[in-house]
C-alpha cells in the first residue's frame, strides 16, 4: 500500500500544473484511490484536491510532508473534476495546462440561436403507404427511404435527413412540391437529435447478452467499478448490451457517455438510442457548430440529457454524476488525439470513470492488442459474445497470391480470379467494393516476384524510400541504398509499392466499360458533403462498383454488396511502424465484413504478395486468437507496447541544425538517466521524422522504450525542463507522443 499521494489542489488555474505530495494516514491506506476527492491542509487553510497518483517515493523531506485530512464524500462541482482531469492529461501526455484545459472545457462562445428546419409528413397513413409503394415500383430509392422514415417518425430534422439518411435536398424538395411533405423552419433551442419519436421499444436479450449484462451489473450494484472488454463479432448484439447497461445506470439517476468513431456514427445507430431513450440522448459530432456544442454541454450540466453519443471529444461532456462510459470500436486509432495533448480516450476514460465512480466498457470485434493484453493480465475483465444474433454466414474468403499471377504473366492490379468475380456480379446486378489501403503510401520497397520487403535489420519495420532514393528506417535512422535487384530472388521487379485509387479506377473502367464506377478518396470527398453524396449514390444503387480507401470500410451497410476485393493487403502491413500487422488484421476483417450483409451470402478476395503472413491468414479465417498469439510473440521479442511502453519525442524547428542539436543534447540527458537508474530503458535516435520537413519545419525524433510508463513520464518532465531552461534551443519546440498509434 502506498505511503504518499500526489494531489492536485483546487486553487487557481495557474498553479494547476503542479501536484502536491501528502502522506496517507493509516486509516485511509486501504480505501484511498486515484481520482478521489480529499481535503488537505494547504498553507493555513483546508482545501480540496484530487488524488492523481499513489506512490512510495517521497518527493521532498519526509518530515515536512503533511497528512491528508479526509476523503470528501460528496462530489464537487463538475468543473473542478474536469480541471483535475486536465491536470492528469497534461501530466501523462505532455503539453501545457492551457492545451489540456482547452481539451476538456468548452469554448465559451456566444452564438445566436440557429434557425432549424424540419420536414413533416403531410399525408394520412394510408395515402403515405400508397405513395411509398409507388416510389418503390418506380425504383425511386431515395424518395422511398425518406418517406419510410417520415412514416415512422412523422417529422424529421432537415439536417438529420441530409447527413444521416443520405438523402439530398433535391429529393426533399421533390416531396415538398408534390405535397407529400412540408418543410418548416423556426428559431429554436439547438438540439441535434430532436424530432424522433421515442417508442421505448427494446429487444429481449438472448442468453449470451444477458450473461454479459448481469456480470457487469452484478459488479455495479455491488459497488465494484472496473473496465470491461467486450469482445463480440459484428452483429452479436453489442449495441443492445450497451443500451441495457445505460438503462440501468440511468434509473439510478446517473449518466452515460457512448464513444463511437465519427465515421461509424450513422443515422441507424443514433436512431436506435433515440428510439429507446428519446430526447434524453444527445449527439456530438464535427458537423455541429461551436455554439451547438456549447449548448449540448449546457444541457448535460443542467440535467436535461443523460446520454451523450459522440467521438473522442464527447468524453468531456460535463455530466455531474457519470456512471458509465462505453467505447465502441475501441481498437480505432481515432481515439488517440493527433494534436497536443496526444491523449488516448481509452486511458482518459478510465481516469474519468475513476473520478466519478463509474465503470468503463470497451467493445470491439477486433480488440486492440493493447486492450486484449490488459484483459489477459487481469487489468480489464474480458467478456465475450461469440454468436451473431441472426446467424448470417460469414463471407467466403479467398487469398490470391499476386506473385503467382505475375509468374503467369498477369501484371495487372486485378487478379484473374477477382476479374472473373467482378464480371459475374456485374451480370447479376449485384454490387462490389474494391478496397485499397492508403496508409501504405509512405513508400516501402518490395519485390513483386517473391514478396520480399526490405526491412530495418534493427527494428523489423520496413524501410521507407525517400525522394533521393535512399531507404531509411524511421525508428533508428538506419540507411541503405536502393538495391538494383531483389536481395532475395534477384528479380528486377523491385520497387516502391504504389497504386492510387485514381489509377485503379482507370484500370477498372477500361476492363469493364459497361460498369458504373464510383471512387471515394481524399480527392473526391474534399467538399463537406462529398463523403455522404458518394455513399448515398452507392446505397441507391447508382453504381456497380465502389473503389475506395479505408473510408469505405466502416459504418455503412450495403445489402446488395456481395463481393469485396482487397487489392493489395500488404499495403498496411509495411507501414513504417510496428502496428502494421494489427492494422492489416483489423482492416481485412472489417472489409470482409462488408460482404454479404443482405440476403445473399458474400465473397471476399484478398490479393497479396505475402499470402502466408499471419495477419492475412488469420483475417481470412476471422480468427482473432491466432492473430493475437503471433502478434504478441513479435511484440515481446522487440519490447514493443503493450509489453513495454514507447515514447516518441519530436524536436521541430525551422533551423535543421538546432532541431538536431536539441535532439542530440536531449539524447545525452536520456543516456545519463539510463546510466544512473535501475529502470529498464532503451533510447533510439535521433533520426529524421518520417516526414522530415513540413512547410519548412524540420522534425527530428527520439524513440524511448521503457518497461514502466511512469519512467517515461519522468523523462518527459526532465526533457521539458531541459528544453525550457536551455536558451540555445529557444527556436526548437518539443512534443511528446506516448504509445503512438500511427507512424511518424
Ligand atoms: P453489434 O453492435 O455487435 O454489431 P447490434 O447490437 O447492432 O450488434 O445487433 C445486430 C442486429 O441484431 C441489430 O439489428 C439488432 O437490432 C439485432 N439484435 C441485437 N440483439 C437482439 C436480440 N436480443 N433479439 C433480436 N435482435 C437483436
Ligand atoms: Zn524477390
Ligand atoms: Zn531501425
Amino acid at each position: 500500500m502506498a505511503e504518499y499521494a500526489n494531489i492536485i489542489v483546487d486553487i487557481s488555474h495557474e498553479k494547476l500544473d503542479k501536484t502536491f505530495q501528502y502522506r496517507i494516514p493509516e486509516r485511509l491506506k486501504a480505501v484511498l484511490k486515484e481520482g478521489m476527492l480529499v481535503s488537505v491542509p494547504f498553507g493555513s487553510r483546508r482545501m480540496r484536491g484530487y488524488v492523481m497518483e499513489l506512490t512510495d517515493v517521497p518527493e521532498y523531506e519526509v518530515d515536512k510532508i503533511k497528512e491528508i485530512l479526509d476523503i470528501v464524500e460528496k462530489g464537487v462541482a463538475i468543473e473542478s473534476q474536469m480541471i483535475a482531469l486536465a491536470a492528469w492529461i497534461r501530466k501523462n501526455y505532455g503539453g501545457t495546462m492551457n492545451h489540456a484545459l482547452k481539451t476538456v472545457l468548452p469554448v465559451r462562445e456566444k452564438k445566436k440561436k440557429l434557425e432549424q428546419k424540419t420536414v413533416r409528413l403531410l399525408l394520412a397513413p394510408e395515402e403515405a403507404e400508397k405513395k411509398l409503394a409507388e416510389y418503390k415500383r418506380k425504383h425511386s430509392v431515395a424518395r422511398a427511404r425518406l418517406l419510410e422514415a417520415l412514416i415512422a417518425q412523422g417529422e424529421l430534422d432537415y439536417r438529420v435527413i441530409t447527413h444521416k439518411l443520405n438523402v439530398t435536398g433535391t429529393v426533399i424538395r421533390a416531396l415538398e412540391t408534390s405535397g407529400v411533405a412540408a418543410v418548416d423552419s423556426r428559431q429554436k433551442y439547438r438540439n441535434p437529435v430532436e424530432h424522433f419519436k421515442q417508442n421505448g421499444y427494446h429487444k429481449i436479450l438472448n442468453e449470451e447478452q444477458k450473461k454479459v449484462v448481469s456480470e457487469i451489473l452484478g459488479d455495479y450494484d455491488a459497488g465494484i467499478r472496473k473496465t470491461y472488454l467486450l469482445k463480440g463479432v459484428t452483429g452479436s448484439g453489442k449495441t443492445e448490451v450497451y443500451m441495457e447497461l445505460i438503462d440501468h445506470v440511468r434509473r439510478q439517476g446517473r449518466q452515460a457517455i457512448v464513444l463511437i468513431p465519427e465515421i461509424a456514427l450513422t443515422y441507424q445507430t443514433v436512431m436506435r438510442f433515440y428510439n429507446r431513450f428519446g430526447d434524453r440522448v444527445s449527439i456530438m459530432n464535427s458537423r455541429l457548430s461551436p455554439g451547438e456544442r456549447y449548448d449540448q454541454r449546457l444541457r448535460a450540466e443542467n440535467g436535461e440529457i443523460d446520454i451523450m453519443i459522440g467521438p473522442r471529444s464527447a468524453l468531456f461532456t460535463p455530466f455531474p454524476n457519470l456512471g458509465l462510459i462505453i467505447i465502441d470500436e475501441e481498437h480505432e486509432t481515432s481515439y488517440k488525439s493527433d494534436t497536443v495533448p496526444r491523449y488516448h480516450a481509452r486511458e482518459t476514460a478510465i481516469m474519468r470513470a475513476k473520478m466519478s465512480g463509474g465503470s468503463v466498457v470497451l467493445g470491439s470485434a477486433t480488440p486492440s492488442v493493447d486492450s486484449y493484453y490488459k484483459a489477459e493480465c487481469g487489468e480489464y475483465r474480458l467478456l465475450e459474445l461469440k454468436h451473431r444474433v441472426m446467424e448470417k454466414p460469414l463471407p467466403v474468403c479467398e487469398i490470391i497470391d499476386l506473385r503467382e499471377e505475375l509468374r503467369r504473366g498477369n501484371r495487372s492490379i486485378l487478379s484473374d480470379r477477382l476479374a472473373e468475380q467482378l464480371e459475374d456480379r456485374l451480370k447479376k446486378h449485384q454490387q462490389a467494393m474494391l478496397f485499397i489501403n492508403r496508409r501504405g503510401l509512405a513508400g516501402f520497397v518490395s519485390c513483386r516476384a517473391c514478396g520480399h520487403v526490405i526491412k530495418c535489420p534493427h527494428c523489423d519495420v520496413s524501410l521507407s524510400q525517400h525522394k533521393d532514393g535512399r531507404l531509411v528506417c524511421h525508428y533508428c535512422g538506419y540507411e541503405e541504398a536502393m538495391p538494383p535487384s531483389c536481395p532475395s530472388c534477384s528479380s528486377n521487379y523491385i520497387g516502391g509499392f504504389k497504386a492510387g485509387t485514381q489509377k485503379i479506377e482507370e484500370i477498372v473502367k477500361k476492363r469493364f466499360p459497361q460498369a458504373r464506377v464510383l471512387r471515394m478518396d481524399l480527392d473526391t470527398t474534399k467538399s463537406k458533403e462529398g463523403h455522404q453524396q458518394i455513399l448515398s449514390a452507392f446505397a441507391n444503387q447508382e453504381a456497380d462498383i465502389l473503389i475506395g480507401t479505408q473510408m469505405i470500410v466502416k459504418g455503412h451497410d450495403f445489402p446488395n454488396v456481395t463481393l469485396v476485393g482487397i487489392l493489395a493487403a500488404d499495403m498496411s502491413l509495411y507501414v513504417s511502424d510496428f502496428h502494421g500487422p494489427e492494422r492489416t488484421f483489423e482492416l481485412l476483417t472489417q472489409a470482409a465484413g462488408r460482404a454479404g450483409r443482405g440476403e445473399i451470402p458474400g465473397n471476399v478476395v484478398i490479393q497479396t504478395y505475402t499470402p502466408d503472413h499471419y495477419s492475412i491468414t488469420a483475417a481470412s479465417r476471422q480468427d482473432y486468437e491466432a492473430f493475437y498469439r503471433q502478434e504478441m510473440e513479435y511484440r515481446k521479442m522487440l519490447y514493443y507496447p503493450p509489453v513495454w511502453n514507447l515514447l516518441v519525442v519530436f524536436f521541430a524547428s525551422e533551423d535543421e541544425r538546432s532541431a538536431f542539436a536539441a535532439a542530440a543534447a536531449s539524447m545525452k540527458k536520456i543516456e545519463e538517466k539510463r546510466a544512473s537508474g535501475k529502470e529498464k530503458l532503451v533510447p533510439v535516435g535521433p533520426s529524421d521524422a518520417s516526414i522530415a520537413k513540413i512547410s519548412d519545419v524540420y522534425k527530428k525524433v527520439i524513440y524511448i522504450k521503457a518497461e514502466k510508463y511512469s519512467v517515461l513520464v519522468e523523462l518527459k518532465d526532465v526533457l521539458e525542463e531541459f528544453m525550457r531552461d536551455n536558451r540555445a534551443f529557444l527556436n526548437v519546440t518539443v512534443q511528446f507522443d506516448f504509445n503512438p498509434v500511427n507512424s511518424f
